[in-house]
């Protein structure tokens, strides 16, 4: 059975400092959220795709994304990431037992490698997602004091797109709301199940825009100018 794609894409992206949300940036002349997307249209493993936006960009992202025949729904997302991730899984239809892929558009240069990685580990163990070693040592600091080194062997950074069995997923996504938990991923959901949760190789190229920095690195990589 192949997955369904959740896109979430309706932050605000204030750390962008410009008065659209993040995801309707553009890149090489197109959104960050149709580039994101575009790569699921392309893997071979997802059947649907649902994108979550903000309310006021229901109307220009149903425009952007019309030309996906994958896509099932767009709807509006809500206050924390986690409530968009929600509104996306009540998208998909009640019979549907397969993987869902939950992807940040902020992560515009995501490749179907990747995404076929995630989606084949998750079909398998349940839950999944690319995680990328880190360069830099890693110091916990409290009140601008060091307080311990972390063994950076053991640590990496969490990626999306982020894989999980479907009923896996809405368990652990009601769970947290229940227990009032604020999640930064939905692996952490998982995790707080007890469930096993799989890293598969994460991407330098399917980093994260966050800042105008990043934004003018994932020019320069479109433009063909940086290679990842
Ligand atoms: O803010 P951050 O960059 O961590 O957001 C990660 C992804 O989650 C982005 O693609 C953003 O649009 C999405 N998001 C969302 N709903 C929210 C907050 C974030 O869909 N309320």
């Amino acid at each position: 059975m192949q997955a369904v794609a959740i896109v979430v894409a309706a932050g605000r992206g204030e750390r962008m400092g410009q008065g659209r949300p993040k995801a309707f940036l553009e890149l090489g002349g197109e959104p960050l959220l149709l580039r994101a997307a575009r790569a699921f249209e392309a893997a071979p493993s997802v059947g649907r795709i649902v994108a979550v936006v903000p309310e006021q960009e229901l109307q220009a992202a149903r425009e952007h994304l019309s030309p996906l025949a994958k896509l099932l729904a767009v709807v509006k997302g809500g206050e924390r990431r986690q409530d968009s991730v929600l509104a996306g899984l009540r998208q998909v239809p009640e019979a549907f037992d397969g993987v869902v892929l939950v992807h940040d558009a902020a992560r515009p240069l995501v490749d179907v490698e990747l995404i076929e990685a995630v989606a084949q580990q998750a079909a398998v163990t349940g839950a999944a997602l690319p995680v990328l070693p880190l360069v830099d040592t890693v110091k916990r600091v409290r009140g601008g004091r060091v307080v311990e080194t972390l063994d950076r062997a053991e640590l990496g950074g969490a990626q999306t797109p982020q894989g999980f069995r479907i009923a896996l997923l809405r368990e652990a996504c009601e769970a947290a709301l229940r227990a009032g938990v604020a999640l930064t991923d939905e692996a952490m959901a998982v995790e707080r199940l007890g469930h096993a949760v799989y890293a598969v190789p994460g991407s330098k190229r399917n980093r994260k825009i966050t800042t105008p920095d990043d934004l003018a690195w994932a020019e320069s990589v479109v433009a063909g100018i940086l290679h990842t």
